[in-house]
């Protein structure tokens, strides 16, 4: 992790660390503490918050009280909340799959995540059956079905344009049939409009509730797109009951903050986070593994 996270986003945490442990910490530098946490994507409140915590800790009657990197670190990991619970549910009740349903505009990295995630629950010894229910885009059922092959699990497909709810509907059915533990269904991420997107997402999980349950419904955001991804989160959360984000592109310029950030817009946790488009580039999301990159 730490190694990937490296390049501009290890250089926010670095660069605070730099700042906080300089002899004198003037109102300049606490000018400039505050301006790295903002252009790192964190948000206003919460940069005012470890700001004015920061502040407290490392300056009582003008003399250093801690040691800035450990008192760094304990307010970063505060921030991204080390108490929130990031496993994945991932089975159904009574011998039913458990349905994963994989949300978010084209290009965030949706399907790629689908294939990451079907990739480790195999080698958790799952059983695990797809649904390529990204019916308007035929590279998406394409770029499904490859990475069916390549992790060893099924794909289930409809011809180009066929309604998402027949997909998710045949996949989870077949999923039923086979008792495979998981089901994860791969959506169309047209954002034309929040009713268009609800309807849709709504039909989709109806249908497959009709079979089984939705363990998860993971909202897949791209790290890079900073406050433009935020929008979409919000879009999203109205639409459909989100129960988790995949942050893909942590890999790339992405800035870090942008974790606190869509975490406190949503209120669920970051519970996975995608660190390159190789096929184990797809790592659980840590508090504490995160910030000790940030700090490099
Ligand atoms: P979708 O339209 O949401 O299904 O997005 P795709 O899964 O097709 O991904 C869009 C592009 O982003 C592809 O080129 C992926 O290889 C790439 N991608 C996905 N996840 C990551 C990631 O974590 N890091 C990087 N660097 N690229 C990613």
């Amino acid at each position: 992790l730490r190694e990937r996270l490296a390049g501009s986003q290890g250089g926010f945490g670095r660069g605070l660390l730099a700042l906080l442990s300089r002899d004198r910490l003037d109102e300049d530098t606490w000018e400039s503490i505050e301006d790295l946490l903002l252009t790192a994507d964190i948000g206003v409140a919460p940069t005012q918050q470890v700001v004015d915590n920061l502040r407290t800790r490392l300056r009582v009657d003008g003399a250093e009280a801690g040691d800035p990197r450990s008192v760094l670190r304990d307010e970063l990991i505060t921030l991204v909340d080390p108490t929130m619970d990031r496993r994945l549910q991932v089975t159904g009740d009574d011998g039913k799959p458990g349905v994963v349903l994989v949300v978010g505009v084209n290009g965030a990295g949706k399907t790629t995540t689908v294939g990451k995630i079907a990739r480790i629950l195999v080698a958790e010894d799952h059983t695990v059956t797809l649904g390529a229910a990204d019916t308007f885009r035929a590279a998406a059922v394409e770029q499904l079905a490859t990475w069916g092959e390549r992790v060893g699990v099924e794909v289930v497909r409809g011809a180009e344009g066929t309604d998402p709810a027949s997909v998710a509907f045949e996949a989870v059915k077949q999923g039923v049939e086979q008792g495979v533990d998981t089901v994860i269904v791969d959506t169309a991420g047209r954002l034309q409009n929040k009713q268009g997107l609800m309807d849709e997402l709504g039909k989709v999980k109806r249908v497959i509730e009709k079979q089984a349950r939705v363990t998860e419904v993971l909202l897949v955001l791209d790290a890079t797109t900073g406050q433009n991804g935020l929008i979409q989160a919000r879009v999203f959360r109205e639409a459909v009951d989100v129960t988790g984000i995949v942050l893909t592109k942590l890999d790339g310029s992405a800035k870090g903050g942008i974790v606190v950030a869509v975490q406190r817009e949503l209120g669920v946790p970051v519970k996975l986070v995608g660190l390159g488009e190789g096929p184990d580039d797809l790592a659980p999301f840590d508090a504490a593994a995160f910030v000790d990159a940030l700090l490099g």
